[in-house]
């Protein structure tokens, strides 16, 4: 009775899942949402208005299908929910976990005015582990193999979005990646509380199942070189992502005590899963008083994790106001329900310290002026404004830049000033050029290291657009 009724909206508000509570879920890594229960999640998706002209689909990257899966949720058809969701986006469980949803397709939801958005990101997750867990598998019944194979160096959003498309295209992708498990940042990097592990492992499964190959821990240029790849397949994808860290360059960034995010985040990780990794020293900070710098979503990932590993206080100091964060509200709340504290506003300029060890973090205020180039407020430093905030330890998270690659130059791949691989997204046929292709015609390349550090769903959704490129370079 009460889904039969148009006006849903009006009589069932916004319900996101179940949240586990603040001081519960900091003891633990787990994932802090709930499921949803059937009859909620079918009861949230008919709120949906079937706009004519739906913007949430425009908005999100991969442009999903949403309001027709809400609907097929609303009749409790969830394989078929499943099967529509999966045509536009090859991780759906992920981004209905990560995604800024409030800055894409809940941002753009009509029921904003007042009603509260649609949950699509939670009801998107709820499709695919539901029909997960009732035995669904994408349908492989209608592929037509070819003869050709595909090398995909990454193992990440990017390249498994694009292994998707060739596999369900009956092109054989073979995943190269030097990490012993897929997912790239999502699971060397996005800590658990947003994305549990299983998640991505259940998804290898999934994929292995459709015809993926993965080979994992394998390096490519150390183990096995990039020429060996061009000889052996018909082309390359590379979604090798952006990780050179950027430092803060002020003085006391040596010392002991001062952490890089990435570093901190997979140590921690490799601890939690019981990987033995050489390169990722595993880091506690319980019992100290940390401050992590920045204010996206790796920031944020580092207060929570630095929180659960027991540490004394967090605060997290960045030089923007909270309107001008570059990350997802969603995790802002969450941080500062967790215990957080912010310290907008704030420039830092040395970490302070003795015999090697941080003692604190000296910063100045700022104010916010004129827009930049990507229309976010410029922060302009204060006169005399000056002072300290005393830590032991300190978390620098200001992002990550492409990292350099030493055969893009021998294999004819160019890169941009800022050292992202030129594939642009538009192809021509006529110039026999095709979507995603680099410079060299063989290789096509997506995701971070193409746009900058991004999101999983653009790297999703580049990976997937790329093997668009490759078919028609293939002529599949
Ligand atoms: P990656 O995910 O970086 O994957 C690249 C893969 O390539 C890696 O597995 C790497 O091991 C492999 N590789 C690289 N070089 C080689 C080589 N030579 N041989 C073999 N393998 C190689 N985005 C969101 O949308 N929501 C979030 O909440 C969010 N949180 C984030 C939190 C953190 C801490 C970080 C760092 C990023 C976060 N992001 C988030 C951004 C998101 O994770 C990235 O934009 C996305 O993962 C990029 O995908 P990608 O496939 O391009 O690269
Ligand atoms: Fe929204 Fe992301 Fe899902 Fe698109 S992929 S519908 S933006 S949660």
């Amino acid at each position: 009775e009460q889904l039969s009724n148009d006006f849903q909206f009006i009589d069932v508000g916004r319900q996101d899942p179940r949240k586990k509570e603040a001081h519960l879920r900091v003891q633990e890594f787990g994932e802090i949402y709930e499921e949803y229960r059937p009859r909620d999640a079918a009861s949230q998706a008919h709120r949906c208005l079937h706009c004519g002209n739906p913007y949430c689909e425009w908005k999100c990257p991969v442009h999903n299908y949403i309001p027709n899966w809400l609907k097929l949720v609303t009749e409790g058809n969830i394989l078929e929910a499943a099967e529509l969701s999966h045509r536009t986006n090859s991780l759906p469980e992920v981004c209905g976990r990560v995604c800024p949803q409030d800055r894409l397709c809940e941002g753009d939801c009509t029921l904003n005015d007042g009603f509260g958005a649609v949950t699509i990101g939670s009801i998107e997750k709820y499709i695919t582990d539901t029909a997960f867990a009732m035995g669904w598998r994408p349908d492989m019944t209608g592929v037509e193999w070819t003869d050709k194979r595909v090398a995909v160096i990454g193992a990440g959003p990017a390249g498994l979005g694009c292994a998707d498309v060739l596999v369900r295209n009956g092109v054989k992708p073979v995943v190269y990646d030097r990490y012993p498990e897929i997912g790239g940042l999502l699971t060397f990097g996005i800590p658990e509380f947003k994305l549990e592990k299983h998640v991505m492992q259940r998804r290898r499964k999934v994929f292995e199942e459709m015809g993926v190959e993965f080979r994992l821990g394998v390096n490519i240029g150390t183990d096995v070189a990039i020429t060996e790849l061009m000889s052996e397949f018909d082309a390359v994808f590379m979604g090798m992502g952006t990780y050179k860290y950027m430092e803060g360059g002020f003085p006391g960034e040596q010392l002991d005590g001062v952490y890089k995010a990435l570093d901190y985040l997979i140590g921690n990780v490799n601890h939690n899963l019981g990987f033995a990794s050489a390169d990722f020293d595993f880091v506690s900070l319980e019992g100290k008083r940390v401050v992590v710098l920045g204010g996206g979503d790796t920031a944020m990932d580092c207060n929570r994790t630095a929180l659960r590993q027991g540490a004394e206080e967090v605060t997290c100091v960045y030089r923007r106001d909270e309107a001008n964060m570059p990350g997802s509200r969603r995790e802002v709340k969450n941080a500062r329900e967790e215990g957080v504290e912010f310290l907008f506003n704030r420039q830092p300029i040395a970490v302070v310290g003795e015999e090697g060890r941080v003692e604190g973090i000296k910063v100045v205020r700022t104010r916010m002026g004129d827009p930049d180039e990507n229309g976010r407020q410029r922060a302009e430093v204060v006169p005399d404004s000056e002072e300290i905030i005393e830590c032991e330890a300190v978390v620098v998270a200001f992002g990550f830049q492409p990292h350099e690659v030493d055969w893009y130059s021998d294999h004819r791949v160019e890169i941009d000033d800022r050292g992202r691989v030129l594939a642009p997204e538009k192809g021509d046929m006529e110039m026999k050029r095709f979507a995603y292709q680099t410079s060299n015609e063989k290789i096509f390349a997506g995701g971070d290291m193409v746009r900058g550090s991004d999101l999983v769903v653009t790297a999703v959704f580049e990976g997937r657009q790329a093997a668009e490129g490759i078919l028609d370079y293939l002529q599949v």
